[in-house]
């Protein structure tokens, strides 16, 4: 497989480089919400480790990216008035992957709605940041 690029989108986000609109970070982890959302609040988990793929991150990183998907999961339910979730991780282009360091999307759902295809809409940076702001008190001190 190949190796970790430092340069994909997401490593350049996590040493700043590039703006997102960030809900959560803990030593390990960092999410921030998806610029084209299946759903609203569609948020992405990161290890702060550099990794390519589920293949590659040891036991401890990947039970602290466990731990802080559920936590972001949990408080997406609450601010996006949501009735269940839909966790999915895709690993190297056969599976769907499309930004090469691990990710988690943590996409809230309502009983009855579709979710938009992959990349078929940019959401208003604008509601972006709003949403950001909802989701990050919410996610303040846990
Ligand atoms: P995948 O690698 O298939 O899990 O998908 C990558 C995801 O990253 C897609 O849902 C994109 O909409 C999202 N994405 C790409 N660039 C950015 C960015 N700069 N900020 C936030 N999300 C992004």
């Amino acid at each position: 497989m190949p190796s970790y690029d430092q340069n994909n989108i997401f490593a350049k986000i996590l040493r700043g480089e590039l703006p997102a609109h960030k809900v959560f970070e803990n030593q390990k982890a960092f999410a921030f919400l998806d610029i084209m959302p299946r759903a609203p609040g569609h948020t992405l988990v990161l290890p702060k480790a550099p990794v390519r793929t589920i293949l590659d991150i040891g036991p401890e990183d990947l039970a602290d990216l466990m731990k802080a998907t559920q936590t972001i999961a949990r408080a997406a339910m609450i601010v996006f008035a949501a009735d269940g979730l839909t966790i999915q991780q895709f690993n190297e282009p056969a599976g769907g992957q499309v930004v090469f360091h691990l990710h988690i999307h943590v996409i809230p759902r309502k009983n009855g709605v579709a979710l938009k295809p992959p990349a078929s809409f940019k959401e208003d940076p604008a509601v972006l940041a709003d949403q950001a702001r909802r989701l990050a008190a919410a996610l303040k001190g846990v």
